[in-house]
């Protein structure tokens, strides 16, 4: 082989443990396992025919060459109707949305135009990140040149921050604040009113210490809500309107994952002036998301409440099954999901044991590393997720009633048989 070196910058960067864990899982089925997976973010639901049907016409009628590269005026216009409508975010023109090639890519431009790698002798600028959060949020911002400041919460609070926790984090060097309702991995959720104070000390930390200030609010799981917690967009505040990027995208409302569609708004005169940086830095990126996605995008977001509405039903259903199944297991403490399709248990009361195959349990990486290869279940270790995230372990049940319980019937069978090291 030769003896040359990759760049530093990615060599360091850590791998997304959500994505490692999916692939295994995949794998390990592809090989004939009777593997049950609990690992990916990604609804089991098909993409609704009607939006396939978009796609396939725009195909079939020549959509297939470059377009703008945030987008076309007329689905930029479907956007920014949807977040007025559905939001309640107002003064929005297509020239405020941006279209990328999924959430996360979305948030990767997003931070790229707003932080940067900082001069020799002066300090970056920094990301509040309430945490446990999704585990790419950090290393997008730090390759981005960013500094995150995290913010911890716990089970016991349903993982939430409080607005003062998020005051005394913000510095004069505050540059975003991020936040995820309904959560990726805790699946629980701000109610308006803690949004509504949230923005009131983000507004008040702006206009004294931090100028600088934009709120990230990561919307994508907004439709999978069931506990009876109205969604709410900070960015419909109008004192933090103009300071607000809304991310939201159609993979996880839409059973469309796999499509890599992911959509920004921030409107105000910074807004344009953000999604036009967006769109100079995707244009050396990647240009245009697929051509022929856009007439997809547009009948998502304009004719499928009715589906949407099936899978949050059935996700409802799902969650109900998960919090009482875990609610039953000794030693294990779980906040209850009121939105996402995830659950978050502590399982640290079980860090020290044994299992069955001599493997020993310390840490929520050892159990699941012992799960996946003993009992055939694959959940995702907590660590990558910071803060509290160590003690726990991510479980998406965003499969059938029966898969979740034979998943957890196997998962409390491991635990009862784990012997004390
Ligand atoms: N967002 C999903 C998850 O958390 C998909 C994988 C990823 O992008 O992290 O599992």
């Amino acid at each position: 082989m030769l003896n040359m070196r990759l760049a530093p910058r990615v060599v360091n960067l850590k791998p997304s443990v959500t994505v490692a864990f999916m692939n295994r899982a995949k794998t390990m089925k592809a090989q004939g396992l009777d593997v049950l997976s609990f690992a990916a973010g990604e609804p089991d639901f098909d993409t609704p025919q009607k939006i396939k049907d978009a796609a396939i016409q725009a195909l079939q009628a020549g959509q297939t060459k470059y377009m703008p590269t945030m987008g076309d005026a007329q689905t930029r216009q479907v956007i920014a109707d949807k977040f007025e409508r559905e939001n309640g975010i107002r003064g929005l023109t297509p020239e405020h949305i941006g279209i990328s090639s999924g959430g996360k890519h979305a948030l990767y431009v997003v931070c790229h135009v707003l932080f940067d790698i900082p001069e020799p002798g002066q300090p970056a600028w920094e990301c509040v990140l309430p945490v446990p959060a999704w585990v790419s949020y950090a290393p997008i911002v730090e390759l981005a040149g960013g500094r995150v400041v995290e913010v911890p919460t716990t089970v016991e609070t349903g993982f939430k921050a409080t607005a003062a926790q998020i005051r005394a984090a913000i510095t004069p060097q505050t540059r975003m604040v991020v936040l995820n309702s309904p959560s990726n991995p805790c699946g629980t959720m701000y109610t308006p009113d803690e949004l509504r104070q949230i923005a009131r000390v983000c507004d008040e930390a702006a206009r004294t210490i931090a100028p600088d200030l934009v709120i990230l609010s990561d919307e994508l799981y907004e439709k999978i809500i069931y506990g009876g917690i109205e969604h709410f967009s900070i960015g419909s505040v109008p004192e933090v309107a103009e300071r607000t990027v809304t991310l939201n995208g159609l993979s996880k409302a839409y059973g469309m994952t796999g499509w890599r569609v992911g959509y920004t708004c921030m409107p105000g005169a910074f807004g344009l002036k953000l999604t036009s940086a967006m769109a100079t830095l995707q244009g050396q990126m990647s240009t245009n998301i697929t051509s022929f996605v856009y007439p997809a995008i547009r009948t998502a977001l304009t004719e499928c409440a009715a589906e949407v509405e099936e899978m949050r039903r059935a996700f409802a259903g799902r969650a109900e099954v998960a919090n009482a199944r875990l609610a039953r297991i000794p030693g294990v403490k779980n906040a209850r999901a009121t939105g996402a399709f995830y659950a978050f248990p502590d399982v640290s009361s079980y860090f020290g044991a044994v299992s069955p195959g001599g493997r020993k349990i310390n840490s929520a990486l050892d159990l699941c590393e012992a799960l996946l290869a003993e009992a055939l279940v694959a959940f995702v270790p907590g660590e990558d997720f910071g803060g509290c995230g160590a003690r726990h372990v991510r479980i998406s049940f965003a499969c059938g009633e029966a898969q979740i319980n034979a998943g957890i019937d196997r998962f409390e069978a491991f635990l009862g048989a784990l012997r004390r090291g």
